[in-house]
């Protein structure tokens, strides 16, 4: 059985790698692959533009399949069963690790960076990071359990209550998963704010309450029209610049928290850190997963997160559906590869 393995070897190029499957050992289980998503930070990689990849590397890291066979040691699944990956490899003997903090672990890496991408056929994982798909979510909506998990967290970190007034700045993907789960979470008002006017509309049919263009509306103007509006409570800046994480600092209201969740390319920015003390300003980072994925399996059953998907490829078509995801032109929230069967 030969596994084809999507691969950037060079800025803008895709090539496919070709192996020989080879049996799963102890732990290990050997999934067919059924859906797997593009995330930004495969994006990133395209472009050669990821601070912390080098090429040639395999991609693919948001993904789900049925499992084939599994290893003498594994007790929790069996051939046949639908599964969930959580793509990350800690070491389990870290202090952070030891903690229960595995997204701090010292020796932190993903399946993909370590040659098992999952723009593949086949995927060969450790059971611990294993979930069980519950039967209603189908193959394309369980792998955004990745990026859900990472929204999650996001909100998790945030604590969002009940009634509580939430900015989400930024409407990729993770910013439209925030939005939704904000509301989920009990927010009374979810604003949410980006250029591209068609992810804003997936926003608001996931549950934000209201919209804003950003470049043809002023976020000030639209807010202060907002009935009782006196700031946030929560704003989430899910772009990773410097004017986004001061408008989110501006928008809160006294003692208000910014959650950062954006990947600053440009990483040395200015901020009016008088705002910190006059409002007493609460800042936080969200970065990753750590014991998310259950939650995410949970809601994406409870909630149609499905639509965010917008286009759909067969593995071999790959190229083209990177070239799809990363053109503004072509209006693409999640793009989905199916490496075993038609989309
Ligand atoms: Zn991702
Ligand atoms: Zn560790």
């Amino acid at each position: 059985m030969i596994n084809r393995m999507g691969r950037v070897p060079e800025a803008l190029k895709i090539d496919f790698l070709e192996k020989e499957v080879i049996h799963p050992k102890g732990h290990e289980v050997l999934l067919k692959i059924k859906a797997s998503c593009i995330c930004g930070s495969d994006l990133h990689i395209y472009r050669n533009r990821h601070p912390s990849v080098k090429l040639p590397v395999t991609i693919g890291h948001e993904f789900c399949g049925e499992v084939l066979e599994t290893g003498d040691k594994v007790t929790g699944m069996q051939k046949g069963d639908r599964v969930v990956v959580e793509p990350v490899i800690n070491c389990g003997t870290c202090e952070s690790c030891r903690r229960g903090e595995y997204n701090f672990c010292e020796n932190l890496t993903f399946t993909y960076r370590e040659g098992h991408g999952a723009m593949a056929d086949y995927f060969t994982g450790t059971e611990e990071h294993i979930f069980k798909l519950p039967p209603e979510i189908s193959w394309e909506e369980g792998a955004l359990a990745e990026p859900l998990s990472v929204a999650l967290h996001a909100c998790r970190r945030a604590q969002v209550g009940l009634g509580d007034k939430v900015l989400v700045i930024g409407a990729g993907p993770i910013g439209i998963m925030i939005a939704a789960v904000s509301k989920r979470m009990g927010a009374k008002e979810v604003v949410i704010s980006d250029v591209r006017e068609f992810r804003l509309t997936a926003a608001l049919n996931l549950g934000a309450t209201k919209s804003v263009c950003a470049g043809k509306e002023d976020l000030n103007k639209v807010i202060s029209d907002l009935s009782s509006h006196k700031g946030f409570d929560i704003a989430f800046e899910c772009v990773g610049s410097e004017a986004t994480l001061k408008e989110a600092m501006e928008l809160v209201k006294n003692n208000g928290l910014v959650i950062d969740v954006g990947i600053f390319e440009k990483t040395d920015i200015t901020i009016d850190a008088s705002l910190y003390v006059k409002k007493e300003l609460r800042l936080k980072g969200a970065q990753g997963y750590c014991f998310d994925f259950p939650y995410a399996l949970w809601l994406l059953g409870e909630m149609p997160f499905g639509q965010l998907i917008t286009h759909r490829f067969k593995l071999e078509d790959l190229y083209e559906a990177m070239e799809t995801a990363v053109n503004p032109m072509a209006d693409a929230i999640k793009v989905c590869i199916f490496p075993s069967q038609s989309p």
